[in-house]
């Protein structure tokens, strides 16, 4: 059967493309069956971007151990791959004695996970760090790094891909049962077989538990919404600043975070939802994002908020109930075969390459894996974006390549030749938000209104699409339905 695996994952997020690509260096068939036109659409290109340090979780949980070794692989995982991250430390800053508190807990938590040089520092040193922050003392911890979140995931599902596993994306899994040995698998109208199914459907893994007739597991989605700042205030924060935790709460808190292109993010905040799909940004949350942005960035301006978006947790805890549960990753004993994940929430994104070996170790007890001498750990390409390079390696690049000297995008600097890699990239592109996921191109300040019309000229120019195909995220997302007027002859 052509469709028939060692090995098929459920989820092209960050998590299912760590796995894969972890796997993809064993001599197996590997497949990540996926319900969105491309990888990381769900949570993973829907966070803050942050590689957590570890001083969050409580010791001995899977949380505390898979976050501080993921967070210690990143740096080599994102060399290899070409991702750009960056350790630039955060403060955790105490505003009465009451969070000084919290600070020590925090202190001697992280230290029992391994967390290296953590200090408290008084407002005179967490000033000398940050100037102007608010607060009376502060935990640094400078491991605590960010990262783009859906270059890492792109980029470890390409490296899958070029390493022989297969993608599957605009399938959605609709029915799954035991057969014998292995698994059928029914996505999209498509049959599939398996011997080792991997559950990482983020928050819809308790409805593909379901489907094997496991009632264990609840997801309960919670949204965080965030606005974007323009880069005009790129370099106000020299590190991250999140206030000290409260009891209770369902995330971080509010706070300020730098991205690696440069914006820097207001939020998330805590909402519980009933639709696992609802990334709505709504008038009260943006309100008091704008509200918490002037507080922490006197200088922030109205128009220097650029636009929202909303990511959703996927919780295992009640609305009722709040705080946090341990990730569960385990190989069931009931359904053999069967390595289920479920309750990924932060640091899911940070933890991914730790659960990769983790899933991995897993998988070698239920099959055979002989390491593949042909894997090729490494991408092609640049970290970050030609803009950023020096002008002597501008100008080499233009001379060998004139598609890097025409700027397509000029809110984001992103050249013609960085729209056409994207449109071409291994795993194919789908969808207008596939090129701006890759290329950054209609990120700016303009949010696509000088671009976008450019990158559809070349779709039909240089690619033979037809505008009235051109989807923006998804299958019912057209953007054109016709022409208004024939061309002028
Ligand atoms: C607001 C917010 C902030 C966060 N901040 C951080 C942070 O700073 N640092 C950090 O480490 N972590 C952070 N996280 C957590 C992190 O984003 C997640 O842990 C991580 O992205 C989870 O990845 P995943 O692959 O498990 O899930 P997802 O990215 O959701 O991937 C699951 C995939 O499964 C697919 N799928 C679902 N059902 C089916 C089906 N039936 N058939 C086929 N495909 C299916 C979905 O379409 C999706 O693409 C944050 C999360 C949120 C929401």
């Amino acid at each position: 059967m052509e469709n028939q695996y060692d090995v098929i994952i459920i989820g092209a997020g960050v998590v299912g493309n760590a796995i894969a690509r972890e796997l993809s260096k064993y001599s197996i068939r590997v497949a990540v069956i996926e319900k969105e036109l491309d990888v990381s659409m769900g949570t993973s290109s829907r966070n803050s971007g942050v590689l957590h340090s570890g001083i969050h979780y409580k010791p001995g949980t899977l949380r505390a151990r898979l976050d501080v070794l993921g967070n210690s692989l990143m740096a080599d995982l994102c060399n290899d791959l070409k991702v750009k991250m960056n350790y630039l430390g955060k403060l955790t800053v105490a505003q009465d004695e009451e969070e000084v508190k919290s600070l020590y807990i925090l202190k001697e938590q992280g230290q029992a996970n391994g967390v290296p040089d953590l200090a408290i520092l008084d407002t005179d040193a967490m000033r000398k760090i940050q100037p102007n922050v608010g607060g009376i003392k502060a935990l640094h911890s400078p491991s605590t790094g960010i990262i783009c979140p859906y270059s890492l995931t792109i980029a470890l599902a390409e490296n899958a891909y070029a390493n022989g596993c297969h993608f599957y994306l605009g399938h959605r899994v609709t029915a799954l049962s035991k057969q014998g040995d292995g698994f059928d698998v029914t996505a999209s109208g498509k049959r599939f077989q398996s011997r080792v199914l991997i559950n990482s459907a983020g928050l819809y893994s308790a409805d593909i538990c379901a489907m094997l007739g496991i009632n264990d597991y609840k997801i309960y989605p919670c949204r965080g919404e965030y606005l974007i700042l323009d880069k005009r205030l790129d370099g106000s924060l020299k590190v991250l600043v999140y206030p000290a935790p409260h009891k209770g709460k369902a995330g971080l808190g509010i706070h300020l975070t730098n991205t690696v292109s440069g914006n820097i993010l207001i939020g998330p905040s805590n909402e519980y939802q009933d639709d696992p799909e609802d990334y709505a940004c709504t008038a009260r949350i943006m309100a008091l994002l704008r509200k918490e942005g002037h507080e922490l960035l006197p200088d922030l301006k109205t128009a220097d908020f650029i636009r929202s978006f909303s990511g959703l947790r996927a919780k295992q805890t009640s609305p009722g109930k709040g705080g946090f549960e341990d990730f569960v990753i385990e190989s069931r004993e009931d359904v053999t075969g069967f390595v289920n994940l479920v309750g990924i929430e932060s640091p899911g994104l940070t933890s991914s390459p730790a659960i990769a070996l983790m899933v991995k170790d897993m998988v070698a007890k239920l099959l055979t894996l002989k390491r593949k001498e042909t894997f090729e750990g490494t991408r092609s390409g640049m970290a970050g974006y030609f803009h950023q390079l020096p002008d002597e390696q501008k100008a080499d690049l233009v001379s060998q390549n004139p598609d890097y000297g025409e700027v397509v995008c000029r809110c984001e600097q992103i050249t013609k030749k960085e729209v056409l890699d994207a449109i071409s990239n291994p795993l194919g592109v789908q969808t207008i938000n596939g090129i701006k996921y890759r290329s950054r191109a209609m990120m700016g300040r303009c949010q696509g209104g000088f671009c976008l019309p450019r990158i559809v000229q070349i779709l039909e120019k240089e690619f033979g699409y037809n505008p009235e195909d051109f989807l923006l995220k998804s299958k019912d997302s057209q953007l054109f339905l016709g022409k208004m007027r024939q061309d002028v002859v």
